[in-house]
């Protein structure tokens, strides 16, 4: 068996931590970065990994997954963190953006590798963080074929379900509508419950009800379910970056030319639970901010 290309990882937050436990786990080497180094010593400590202190030390790596909080970082991290990874990675090297950015922005960023004879290759991930420990995320991956098979045996590492979306750009395409629906579906049940409430109905009952009933869904049955009902809050998806996800997906509508009224409100939405509960709290809170 061929042996596995060194993985470069940056980025060891909620997600990135545990994919890169499993990518360790399947024993592939790699070299790891995140802005806070705390987390790099704990990383390396606990699972091994090789810290780096500038882009350099990825030059080994034929493989960059990147899994942060958007493209902009994506792109601080590629393109000006030192000088960034495109003059030092080796011609052929890939660039596995996993983070939910927007689909421009990568496909920009495509364009760029390309003049240094780079590959970038988007694979953004659902399931978030139990699945991202079980190594069972569903993956969407937007490549041609060449690119596709320099990552394949790196993603099947990471995930159950693989989805090849059609060219770059695809995969994050894709993220940002699967994650508006589930935004938009957050916020039809957190009205429903308001609503419930006024008329004198347990949200309690009301939600087991939906999870009974044709109204259920992802977001009734975990994240209203595990999260809202028994106000526990830790689903482990921050706000901020569902509000992210929804406003690439207006963003697209707008730019493709859709009329897309509800996208368009569900992004303002989850844009004001962002300004009054703050990036970091857990997404499963935002109805906290709308009443
Ligand atoms: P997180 O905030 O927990 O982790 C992000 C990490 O990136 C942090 O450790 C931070 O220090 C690091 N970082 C930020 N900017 C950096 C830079 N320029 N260089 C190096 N490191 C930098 O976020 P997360 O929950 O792990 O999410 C990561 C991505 O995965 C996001 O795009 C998110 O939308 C997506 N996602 C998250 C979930 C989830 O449930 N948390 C599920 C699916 C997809």
């Amino acid at each position: 068996m061929a042996s596995e290309p060194r993985v470069g990882v940056i980025g060891l937050g909620r997600m990135g931590w545990p994919m890169a436990a499993n990518l360790r786990r399947a024993g592939v080497e790699l070299t790891v970065y995140d802005l806070d180094g705390d987390r790099v010593a704990a990383f390396a400590a606990e699972h091994g990994g090789s810290p780096a202190r500038q882009p350099s030390d990825f030059a080994s790596c034929a493989i960059v997954l990147t899994m942060l909080p958007d493209g902009y970082a994506v792109a601080e991290a590629v393109r000006s963190w030192e000088g960034g990874l495109l003059d030092v990675l080796a011609p052929g090297s890939t660039v596995l953006d996993m983070s939910s950015s927007s689909p421009s922005g990568t496909i920009e960023l495509f364009e760029e590798a390309r003049t240094h004879d780079l590959d970038v290759v988007d694979a953004p991930v659902s399931g978030g963080v139990p699945r991202a420990t079980d190594a069972t995320l569903s993956i969407m991956v937007g490549a041609d074929d060449a690119s596709f098979a320099k990552v394949e045996s790196t993603l099947q590492k990471l995930g159950k379900s693989i989805f090849r979306t059609g060219p770059v750009g695809s995969g994050h395409a894709m993220k940002a509508l699967n994650n508006v629906i589930a935004a938009s579906t957050y916020a039809a049940v957190a009205e429903a419950i308001e609503v419930g409430r006024a008329y004198s109905l347990d949200p309690k009952t009301l939600i087991d009800v939906v999870n009974e009933s044709t109204g259920r869904s992802f977001v009734s049955e975990v994240v209203f379910g595990q999260h809202v009902v028994p106000g526990t809050y830790a689903t482990g998806f921050a706000l901020g970056l569902l509000a992210k996800d929804a406003g690439i997906a207006a963003d697209m509508a707008s730019n493709l030319g859709i009329d897309a009224p509800v996208l368009e409100l569900v992004a303002e939405r989850w844009s004001e639970a962002l300004a009054s509960a703050g990036f970091a709290a857990d997404h499963s809170r935002a109805h906290t901010a709308w009443w």
